[in-house]
C-alpha cells in the first residue's frame, strides 16, 4: 500500500512541472556563474512571487546598466564615459600600470585607497587549455598603452591560480623586454584565491610587499 502512495507521489510529482515562462527563467539564471539550477529556482520563486517591485526595479536598472555602461576605451574597466575617471584623472600616474584580469579586481584594489597608478583590464586570463589565447584578451592594446606612456612599472595582479600565474609568466616576458618593471602580488593571497575574495588587510599586504620578477 505505501509502495503504490508512494508510486503514486513520485507520479504525481513527476507530471508537475513549473510553467513554461518560470522554467525559461530558472534555466537563463542558472547559467550566471556559481549559480546551480536550485538556486536559480529560489531566485526565480522568490522575484515573480515573493517581491515583484524588486523584480521590476532589477529589471529596469538592468537596462540601464547596459545601455548607461561601457568599457574605457583606455583601460577597459567599466565607466559612464568613453574614457574612466581613472584615466582622465592627472593626478594617477599613466606610467604605473596594474593589470587586473576583470573589472570588479580594479574596485577591489581600489578600495585600499592606496594605489595612484592606473589600471589595465585583460577581461580574461591566458588559458590554453581552454583554447584562449593572447589575442583574445587586452593584450596588444597594453603592448599599445605600455609604449604610448613609457610604462616604469606593471603589477601583475592576476588571481593567484594555475591560469593567472601562466597569464603573469606570459606577460612578464613580453613586458620586460619593453624596459619595464615587472613586479608580481606578494604570496599570501589564499591559495587558488582571487582577488575580488581577499580581504583588504590581505591584499594590502600582498600589494605593498610585490616582488619582481626577474
Ligand atoms: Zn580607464
Amino acid at each position: 500500500m505505501f509502495a503504490r502512495t508512494g508510486e503514486l507521489a513520485l507520479l504525481r510529482s513527476s507530471m508537475y512541472q513549473y510553467p513554461l515562462a518560470i522554467r525559461k527563467l530558472i534555466r537563463e539564471i542558472s547559467k550566471l556563474p556559481s549559480l546551480g539550477e536550485r538556486s536559480a529556482t529560489r531566485l526565480a520563486y522568490h522575484l515573480v512571487y515573493r517581491d515583484k517591485e524588486l523584480a521590476f526595479s532589477i529589471s529596469e536598472l538592468l537596462k540601464q546598466a547596459m545601455e548607461q555602461t561601457r568599457f574605457c576605451q583606455e583601460c577597459f574597466a567599466l565607466s559612464e564615459t568613453d574614457i574612466c575617471s581613472i584615466c582622465s584623472d592627472p593626478g594617477r600616474m599613466p606610467d604605473l600600470l596594474c593589470i587586473v584580469e576583470k573589472p570588479i579586481d580594479l574596485f577591489s584594489i581600489e578600495r585600499l585607497g592606496s594605489f595612484n597608478g592606473r589600471y589595465h583590464v585583460l577581461h580574461g586570463l591566458w588559458s590554453p587549455m581552454r583554447g584562449t589565447t593572447p589575442t583574445d584578451l587586452k593584450f596588444e592594446q597594453l603592448i599599445e598603452r605600455v609604449k604610448r606612456h613609457n610604462v616604469k612599472e606593471a603589477i601583475l595582479a592576476t588571481s593567484s591560480t594555475l591560469e593567472g600565474d601562466a597569464t603573469a609568466l606570459f606577460l612578464a616576458s613580453e613586458l620586460k623586454p619593453l624596459g619595464v618593471k615587472v613586479t608580481r602580488l606578494a604570496q599570501g593571497m589564499p591559495k587558488g584565491g582571487e582577488l575580488e575574495y581577499a580581504d583588504e588587510i590581505t591584499l594590502s599586504r600582498a600589494f605593498s610587499g610585490r616582488n619582481v620578477i626577474d
